[in-house]
């Protein structure tokens, strides 16, 4: 066994609470530092892959998140004209297969009370601004230049705007120029949003999402996720223009959420999410590593960045324990989530602009095209490949089942396992 370290981790987002989970569970001493007074999630839902289920398995918090979050069997989307885009079920890969919707408040308490269960440190109202090594330990520093340590590792899990990467860390740093609004509406009767993933498309300029996320922490009401993408400057131009102009626009593109809009009172109950394409060179240096978003953020098109963050969190601890030098840990952590992270940076920056930008004919071959490609059986299935979290490269997937077994592809172990998830419904729509 390598001798417990004294590691610091910054943020107390997805992959900052994950990471202290397991690095707890593998005999170390993490502590976190975060800028917020209080932690919190930010955001409305997000959806959780075999992949990110599979690391929450070794925390022992996948049922959990099961049963707060709405399980997805199915994703379908199409365009105004009735085109379908999408109609693919998990259970088409693997009939074990399935996401889980989940509301951010839901997965975030998951973690901050498993990380307070293992009398985890959670120094909160710290903002890091910087790191230094001396004497083979790093320190980090916080915005009133105080610093902290000795440490042995720091792990930077500050989200994209991480304060701790620099110019010298960076292959590509870019804004894309579509954001989105996101927020929760209340579907109680799960009339809308049960199984499903569903988007609406007008050529590449508009998309409308839903996607079920099961109930919040506090609520017991079944609740969906809303995501409305917007072009560049349209976040300024939605604020001014108020919203009952746009809910009727909405509504005009999708008329079943008609009844739902109501629920937006006011521009504060949606949340502006803008993303950048951030590419590192690599993602650790002398004592210093970075996971998550602040090492890897894109855009949401594929629904990775979370399971990549639990994954990165989850893969670090497994190979520091493997190491009695730490530079060579992360040296090895490196080379091994190399492949998995690349392919979700590059396939979606490739498609985001199917969905996400002003480009017509990116439109046009999306609607003449994505719907037969879904049919093709070797496309199809590496479509759902790509969508479970698995690839690792144009060729080549991975087994979440090496993470835990019962998320194998092939003979996953049902210890354990709810009835309910045993029944993988596909309806049509
Ligand atoms: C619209 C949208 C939809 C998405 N949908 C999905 C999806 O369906 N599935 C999926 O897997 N992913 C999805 N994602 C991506 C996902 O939200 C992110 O990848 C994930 O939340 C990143 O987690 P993280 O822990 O790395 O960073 P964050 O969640 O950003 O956490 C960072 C934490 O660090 C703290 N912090 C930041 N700077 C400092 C500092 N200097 N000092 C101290 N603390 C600091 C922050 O306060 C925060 O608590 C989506 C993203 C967007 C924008």
């Amino acid at each position: 066994m390598v001798s417990a370290l004294k590691i610091a981790i910054i943020g107390s987002g997805t992959a900052g609470l994950a990471s202290a989970a397991y690095l707890r569970q593998e005999g170390h001493n993490p502590e976190i530092y975060e800028r917020f007074d209080e932690p919190k999630p930010l955001g409305a839902g997000l959806l959780l892959q075999p992949t990110g289920l599979a690391c929450l398995a070794r925390l022992g918090l996948d049922h959990k998140a099961i049963e707060y979050g709405a399980t997805i069997h199915n994703i379908y989307g199409k365009t105004l004209n009735n085109n379908v885009i999408f109609d693919i079920s998990y259970s088409d890969l693997k009939p074990h297969y399935f996401g889980v919707g989940i509301h951010r408040g839901s997965l975030f308490t998951l973690l901050y009370e498993e990380a307070l269960r293992l009398n985890i440190p959670i120094h909160t109202g710290y903002e890091i601004k910087g790191t230094f090594c001396q004497n083979d330990k790093r320190y980090i520093i916080d915005k009133s230049g105080k610093s902290y340590g000795p440490y042995d590792l720091v792990i930077d899990a500050g989200g994209m705007r991480s304060s701790l990467r620099r110019h010298g860390h960076i292959r590509l740093d870019k804004p894309y120029p579509y954001g989105a609004i996101w927020g929760v509406l209340d579907d109680p009767d799960q009339a809308f949003g049960k199984d499903y993933l569903q988007q609406r498309y007008d050529s590449a300029h508009i998309m409308v999402g839903m996607l079920a996320i099961g109930r919040a922490p506090d609520c017991p009401t079944p609740k969906c996720t809303f995501f409305w993408s917007l072009p560049p400057g349209g976040y300024e131009d939605w604020i001014e223009h108020g919203l009952d102009h746009w809910k009727e626009t909405v509504t005009g593109y999708w008329p079943e959420l008609a009844p739902f809009m109501d629920q937006f009172k006011s521009t504060d109950d949606l949340t502006h999410a803008q993303y950048s394409d951030i590419i590192m060179k690599r993602w650790h240096e002398d004592k210093l590593v970075f996971i998550g978003d602040a090492a890897h953020n894109t855009s949401p098109q594929l629904g990775q960045g979370a399971n990549l963050g639990l994954a990165d969190a989850f893969i670090l601890s497994q190979i520091l324990s493997q190491y009695h030098d730490v530079n060579q840990a992360l040296y090895a952590y490196n080379k091994a989530r190399k492949n998995h992270i690349y392919f979700y940076q590059i396939a979606s920056r490739w498609l985001t602009p199917f969905f996400q930008s002003h480009n017509k004919l990116a439109g046009f071959i999306r609607d003449t095209s994505f719907g037969k490609l879904c049919k093709m059986p070797y496309i199809k299935t590496e479509m759902l490949r790509t969508l479970s979290g698995i690839k690792t490269g144009l060729f080549t997937h991975m087994n979440p089942g090496q993470w835990h077994p019962r998320y194998d592809l092939d003979s996953p172990s049902t210890d354990n396992q709810p009835s309910y998830l045993t029944n993988n419904p596909k309806k049509g729509k």
